[in-house]
């Protein structure tokens, strides 16, 4: 029996409009898929990824 071996699943847009905007922790250009709100920071994928760490480990010092 044969299987098929699907490749990497593609995404819908690869070449979405992305909104060019500086990351609001380190002020470094950044693209984001979506557009940014006013009062909202928008951070690089770098930066993204330790607010994220930060938020959780807020969370987890809260509880
Ligand atoms: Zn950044």
């Amino acid at each position: 029996m044969l299987f098929q071996i699907k490749g990497k699943k593609r995404f819908r847009n690869p070449e979405k409009k992305m909104h060019r905007v500086p990351c609001s922790r380190c002020g470094k250009e950044t693209g984001v898929p979506f557009r940014p709100r006013l009062g909202r920071p928008v951070y690089c994928r770098r930066c993204f990824a330790r607010v994220l760490k930060e938020k959780k480990a807020k969370e987890e010092a809260n509880d």
